[in-house]
């Protein structure tokens, strides 16, 4: 049991073939208590009850403040601490530049880079106090090569973001046995693509795969599960690349 006795914040986890809804149960089977927030109240407790009684489903959404300082305090009342928190709440945009309007860059820029500020900045008052906790940020593909697979050019930004804000993050709460990585996942089949992801352009995007498949949900857990256990003890503003070979550096 990596988890045992830890308690795990995950956003945007009630999607049911969803990153951040794999992560919960791996966490869960590791032996922790696991904190499921996304916008819909019925959804996260759907979401949560299905990995079992323990945990905690709770509406958030993670681009409101007080929703993450409310969310954080329902969930630190109820278990006594917070181990780790994953910022996993993201949308995407297959839009060209040019078409970016300043709607779609606020609501892509604002859930996965403001929603982390928040999120981040609700839970770690209780990491500082047990001095210790980890923060893993999923970070993409991304914002390491522009893009180029599905999301905007605001979305490869939003992710690069991720990455920029997570280092400083690591930088400052050090201090506290804080530690904050990413994670860099490749394409991975959820539902975040909508049906826009047709079958021509998963066969083109193979072709740059040298382990010649699409990541799955359980490939990124497993990161999380290092990064979120004590394996990962003396790593901070790091990040992870879970691809299949198709970014290196
Ligand atoms: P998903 O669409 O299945 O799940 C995303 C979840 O975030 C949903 O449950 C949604 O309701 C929730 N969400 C959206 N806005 C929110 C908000 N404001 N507050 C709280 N929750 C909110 O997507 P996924 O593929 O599981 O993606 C999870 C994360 O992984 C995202 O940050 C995404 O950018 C990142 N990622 C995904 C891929 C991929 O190929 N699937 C690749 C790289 C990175």
């Amino acid at each position: 049991m990596l988890l045992k006795d830890k308690v795990a914040v995950i956003t945007g986890a009630a999607s049911p073939r969803g990153i951040g809804k794999q992560i919960a149960r791996l966490f869960a089977s590791q032996g922790a208590k696991v904190i499921i927030l996304d916008l819909n109240a019925d959804d996260a407790k759907a979401a949560a009850l299905e990995i079992g009684s323990e945990h905690l489903g709770l509406a958030c959404n993670v681009t409101n403040k007080e929703d993450c300082e409310n969310a954080i305090k329902i969930a630190a009342e109820k278990y006594g601490r917070i181990d780790i928190l994953v910022n996993n709440a993201g949308i995407t945009q297959p839009i060209k530049f040019l078409d970016i309007k300043p709607e779609n860059y606020n609501a892509v820029m604002d859930v996965s880079l403001r929603g982390m500020l928040y999120a981040s900045q609700a839970v770690v008052p209780y990491m500082q106090e047990n001095k210790s906790g980890s923060i893993i940020n999923m970070s993409s593909v991304s914002a390491q090569r522009g893009g180029g697979i599905f999301g905007g050019s605001h979305y490869s930004a939003a992710k690069a973001g991720m990455l920029g804000l997570g280092k400083a993050m690591a930088r400052e709460l050090g201090m506290h046995n804080i530690r904050v990585n990413a994670i860099c996942p490749g394409l991975i089949q959820t539902d975040i693509t909508g049906d826009k992801l047709t079958d021509e352009m998963k066969e083109e995007i193979l072709k740059g795969i040298p382990l010649n498949r699409l990541g799955v949900t359980d490939d990124i857990a497993k990161a999380c599960l290092f990064l979120g256990s004590e394996l990962s003890e003396y790593m901070t503003g790091c990040s992870i690349d879970v691809n299949g070979g198709m970014h290196m550096y």
